[in-house]
Formats: C-alpha cells, sequence, structure tokens
C-alpha cells in the first residue's frame, strides 16, 4: 500500500490512513475517507476500486451461526461461516475455489477444485463479515477452515493472513488466526520462514494405513515426517499445535485407535480438537456415538493428553464442517470420476 501510494507521488502515512478506512471501518468508498483531501480522493477514485465480495445468499442457524455464499467475478461460489460464542466470534474462511485434496470424508472434495483465491478474496471474506455483524460482533477469530487447502495457495493465503494480524488492519494476534492444513509438508517448512499463525492439523487416523484411506494426501507426506514438520514449525515456545480428528462410526473411533493415538502424541505439542463428523448427501460414513465420543476423549485426557470436542454448529443449514460446498466449476474431472465410480 505505502509503494502504492509512493507511485501516486504521495506520503507514506496514506497508506495507514486509507488501510484503517478500508479494514476497521469497512469503508468502500473513497469519498467517505474525510481525512484525505478532496483532490487524493478524486484521484483514488481514477485509478482504484475497493471491491468487496458480493453474497448472493445468506442464511442464520438456529444457533446464530450464519452463512454467506459468496458468487466471484468468475461465476463460482464459496462459503464463508460466522460463529459466534461466549467469548470469541469465529469466522471460518475459504481459500480455494473446492479443494484438490480428496479426502473421502469432506463434501468439498466432492465438488473439485477451480482455482486459487486471490489475496483480496481471502481478507475480504473477513472484511465482508464484519460489515454484517456490526461493531458488536466483530470477528476476533479467523481459522482458515473452510474450503481449500491453504498451504496450496501459500503466497495468497501468507498475504491474507498478514493483513488480519496488521495492527493498521484487523490486528488479530497470531493466537487468534489459524490455519489448518490436511499436511503439505514442504509448505509448512516455508511457512515457518515467513509466517507465525497458530497451526491446525488435520490429522483424523492414527496410523498411516488408516490415514490414507481418509486423507490421500497421507500417501505423499506420511504421519512421522508431517508431524516432525509440525513441531518444527511450532518451535520451542508453549504454543501448540491443535490436532483435528473427525470421528467416524467404526472407522477411526475405537478403543484401539485411542491406544495409537494417545502414543502417537506422546511427546506431541498437541490441543486435540475431536470433531464429530457432519453427514452430507451420498457419504459412506456416520458420526460417532456420543458415547464412543466421550470415551475416545476420555481415554486421551487420562493419558495427560488436552482434548476439547467441537460443538456442532450451523448444522441446520449445512455451514458445519465439511458440509461447506459453495458452487464450483470443476476443472480436475473429480466430478466425473465420482459420478463413473457410482455407476459401476
Ligand atoms: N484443507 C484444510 C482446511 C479445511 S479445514 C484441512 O484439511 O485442514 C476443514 C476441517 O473440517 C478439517 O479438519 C476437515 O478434516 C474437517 N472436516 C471435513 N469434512 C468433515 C465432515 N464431514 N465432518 C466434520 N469435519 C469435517
Amino acid at each position: 500500500m505505502e509503494a502504492f501510494f509512493a507511485s501516486m507521488g504521495e506520503k507514506s502515512f496514506r497508506a495507514t490512513q486509507v488501510m484503517k478506512w478500508i479494514h476497521q471501518l469497512w469503508v468502500d468508498d473513497f469519498d467517505a475517507m474525510t481525512n484525505l483531501s478532496k483532490t487524493l480522493r478524486q484521484r483514488l477514485a481514477e485509478v482504484a476500486e475497493i471491491r468487496g465480495p458480493t453474497a448472493i445468499h445468506a442464511q442464520i442457524s438456529a444457533d446464530g451461526t450464519r452463512k454467506w455464499l459468496l458468487e466471484l467475478p468468475c461465476g463460482n461460489r464459496v462459503e464463508t461461516v460466522f460463529i459466534p460464542e461466549e467469548r470469541r466470534n469465529t469466522l471460518c474462511v475459504s481459500s480455494q475455489v473446492g479443494c484438490a485434496l480428496d479426502c473421502t470424508f469432506c463434501s468439498t472434495a466432492q465438488q473439485g477444485f477451480n482455482r486459487n483465491l486471490s489475496s483480496a478474496e481471502i481478507v475480504g471474506q473477513v472484511w465482508f463479515a464484519n460489515k454484517e455483524v456490526g461493531e458488536q460482533q466483530r470477528v476476533s477469530n479467523v481459522v482458515l477452515m473452510g474450503m481449500g487447502e491453504p498451504l496450496l495457495n501459500f503466497n495468497n493465503v501468507v498475504m491474507a493472513s498478514n493483513v488480519m494480524m496488521d495492527d493498521f488492519a484487523y490486528g488479530l494476534s497470531k493466537r487468534r488466526v489459524t490455519l489448518s492444513t490436511a499436511g503439505v509438508i514442504p509448505a509448512l517448512e516455508r511457512l515457518a520462514q515467513v509466517s507465525d499463525v497458530s497451526l491446525a492439523l488435520s490429522l483424523h487416523a492414527p496410523n498411516d494405513d488408516l490415514r490414507n484411506q481418509l486423507v490421500p494426501l497421507n500417501r505423499k507426506y506420511p504421519i512421522a515426517p508431517l508431524l516432525k514438520a509440525c513441531s518444527d514449525y511450532i518451535g520451542q515456545g508453549r504454543r501448540k499445535v491443535t490436532v483435528e480428528y473427525v470421528m467416524l462410526d467404526g472407522v477411526n473411533d475405537r478403543p484401539e485407535h485411542a491406544r495409537e493415538l494417545a502414543r502417537l502424541m506422546r511427546n506431541f505439542p498437541a490441543k486435540i480438537n475431536l470433531i464429530p463428523f457432519n453427514p452430507f448427501p451420498e457419504t459412506r460414513y456416520r458420526r460417532s456415538s456420543a458415547q464412543a465420543i466421550a470415551a475416545f476423549g476420555e481415554y486421551l485426557v487420562g493419558k495427560g493428553l488436552i482434548v476439547t470436542t467441537r460443538r456442532t454448529r450451523g448444522d441446520d443449514i449445512d455451514a458445519a464442517c465439511g458440509q461447506l460446498v459453495g458452487k464450483v466449476d470443476d476443472r480436475s474431472r473429480r466430478t466425473e470420476r465420482n459420478a463413473a465410480a457410482m455407476a459401476g
């Protein structure tokens, strides 16, 4: 932004002024930026544009969760979910149109992949949600847990999360911006060099055989080196990796899986987050019973691990984890492959 103003022959502090107007007051009209001269406002309107996303559909769940379907200029659509809680308001942000990974328990996967979101399209979701919910409910936490694999859209995700953490923009601390990944090891190593967002890992299985089935990316980046890359990212401090574990009835929720997971996590800086599976049409999986989830969690706690169970939010409007679908013009031919597989 400073470079932009420099190119206009303006002082660099104009950058912070405009950043605040856009990201703290959610203004999208240069004319409203009253601490800029009239002439500068006019010049800006000639050379630049502030364009937020447009929502073509908005839904509010009985529990207050809100979901927006945002339309992109290319005609594709992605979803953003706002989750109000007592002490925080979390926004779940998408990073790609669809997803190129093929996790078997996720509905985004079934839609295939179209393209990366730009950094503006990613941070625009935070801008848009703040504008919609207003000052009282200002977004306090962002999780990159919507559609897409953030580490496969590396540069744009890093740029967008830097804006989320910038004092002149959203000013969120690094503890309040969390990037969730299925585990792209080389990108994790690069991330350590350029960012300090909080990390969540979609583990979902305690051994490679099972994880290969659930998260096919595991065949390329298996568990042992993946956990090493995550703890290297976190470093020596007190921070922890959120380890996401979706609870699938009879698949990964048995006592033997809990035992194996406890062993795997013994020397790993984890907070384990159990996620009750959220069903979607044509899925072959079922959610683990409440008893199975409780027993699984209690076993891990007994082994000295930190465990939370994610409360399912917004499932009445298909806004829960793994239920985001948007509208994706698939370019990976996955939908065709899936249809062929179903047919025979
Ligand atoms: N690709 C990244 C970001 C998506 S995060 C990642 O894999 O981490 C979305 C989270 O919801 C992930 O932990 C994902 O595994 C989980 N999830 C996907 N489908 C789900 C479903 N049907 N029910 C519950 N959780 C699901």
